[in-house]
């Protein structure tokens, strides 16, 4: 018998963890080195690399094609904002969520001298983040360089929303031209997003062991110490990711969308359990793709639309996360934040749940930089350093679910296109 891929990516997921708990706890640390850097973290790191290959090709034959194939640009325009308000809404329900939780059970408050003391201990080095928050462009220059002088640059940077611009602008092109030569185009480039998928379906295969891999690392090197020091903080980012992801989520999907929740997550697995372990809403990007067409069954031009964007534009998670940290941070420092002060962050996490890169510990930058704005130590992003990859793992599963139910919901309104894999 042969179980679904879902199953066994869930349970190279658990193994790797149990596994590398384990490790960490039975093994000498001069064996468990060798185990993780010689094993485990290379299996991981090319799995990983093999999934981020695949991203760039993708989302160029992706939205191309998603753009090329809409009946008509008014179509485009809807479907575009659509997925904005639907962005924006989420990201504003998840801030305030976040925002509501952290000022009602104030995990920075009342923190005991001891405990203060440890976790400073703990701190990290913050300054290689506080040194990418300075260098971040102004809102203005974000705007101006989302439009590249040259794509192969961006494309080389890993600048994802000047390639997204690039392609979605070839969309728009290649459905204006109604020549023999630009359908032959768009015939091929149809090819190469099906070779994408296929070779999506041989790295997929390998899943159970990378996300093996991937989990055993983070688990045999991970210090429990600092988790529990930050166990309230880490609670409530957690409770406040759970409540969206399965309450919030499973309405939009029901009420917006039209599909139950259950068939929804179901369907869903094997891009949210990809999300959990690559950290990165855009390596997992080819499997959202993949769970849509083929298991969701969304018409092939809006989920192709919706998930490219969504996977760098579309981040609940990150927002949500931001917003705990920052309110975390000014309770800890003894900042009283008011009202007003609480709205500006709320409105900067959405937007930067936009602008924010989908990849591990993009969101840190942005929270530096709110910590600056209202006058907490930005010193203390180091303090939550040692728990972040965790919950970068659970805010990427929140993010790349999001995406998915955005393109649900998108999808209603929008019939009439080919069904997935035309
Ligand atoms: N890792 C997240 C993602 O790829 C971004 C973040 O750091 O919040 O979706």
């Amino acid at each position: 018998m042969r179980w679904p891929l879902h199953v066994r990516i869930l349970l190279g997921a658990g193994l790797g963890a149990a596994a590398g708990v384990a490790a960490h706890t039975l093994l000498p640390p001069g064996l468990v080195n060798i185990l993780v850097d010689s094993i485990a973290d290379p299996v991981g790191q090319v799995f990983l690399r093999l999934l981020f290959l695949l991203v760039l090709p993708l989302i160029f034959a992706a939205l191309t094609l998603g753009v090329a194939g809409l009946q008509d640009l008014g179509q485009l325009g809807r479907m575009g904002l659509k997925t904005l308000a639907y962005t924006v809404v989420a990201s504003l329900i998840a801030v305030t969520l976040g925002l509501l939780l952290a000022n009602l059970l104030g995990p920075g408050r009342g923190i005991s001298d001891e405990l203060r003391a440890r976790i400073v201990a703990h701190a990290q080095d913050p300054s290689g983040v506080i040194a990418a928050a300075k260098s971040a462009p102004t809102l203005k220059d974000f705007l101006i360089q989302i439009v590249p002088t040259n794509p192969l640059e961006a494309a080389a940077k890993g600048d994802y929303l000047g390639w997204m611009f690039f392609s979605l602008l070839f969309g728009v092109g290649l459905c204006l031209t109604r020549t023999e030569g630009a359908r032959r185009f768009e015939a091929a480039l149809q090819g190469l997003y099906d070779v994408c998928m296929r070779l999506i379906g041989v790295v997929i295969s390998l899943a159970p062991i990378g996300v093996f891999a991937l989990l055993f690392t983070l688990t045999a090197r991970l210090g429990y110490e600092i988790l529990e020091q930050l166990l309230r903080y880490v609670g409530v980012v957690l409770l406040a990711l759970g409540i969206h992801q399965f309450v919030v989520y499973s309405l939009a999907v029901r009420l917006l969308g039209g599909m139950s929740p259950r068939a929804f997550f179901r369907g869903i697995t094997e891009a949210m359990v990809t999300a959990f372990s690559t950290s990165s809403s855009n390596a997992t990007l080819p499997t959202t793709l993949k769970v849509a067409e083929e298991k969701l069954k969304l018409p092939a031009e809006v989920s192709r639309f919706v998930l490219t964007i969504g996977a760098t534009a579309n981040q609940n998670g990150t927002a949500l996360f931001a917003g705990v940290t920052v309110l975390f941070l000014a309770q800890f420092y003894g900042v009283e934040l008011s009202l007003q002060q609480q709205v500006t962050i709320g409105a900067i996490c959405v937007v930067s749940g936009i602008g924010t890169a989908g990849i591990p510990s993009g969101s840190l930058p942005v929270v530096a930089m709110l910590l600056g704005l209202v006058h907490v130590p930005v010193e203390g992003i180091g303090l939550v350093l040692g728990v972040d990859r965790f919950l970068d793992m659970c805010r990427t599963t929140l993010n790349v679910t999001g995406d998915l139910s955005a393109a649900v919901v998108v999808a209603r309104g929008e019939k009439g296109l080919g069904r997935a894999g035309s």
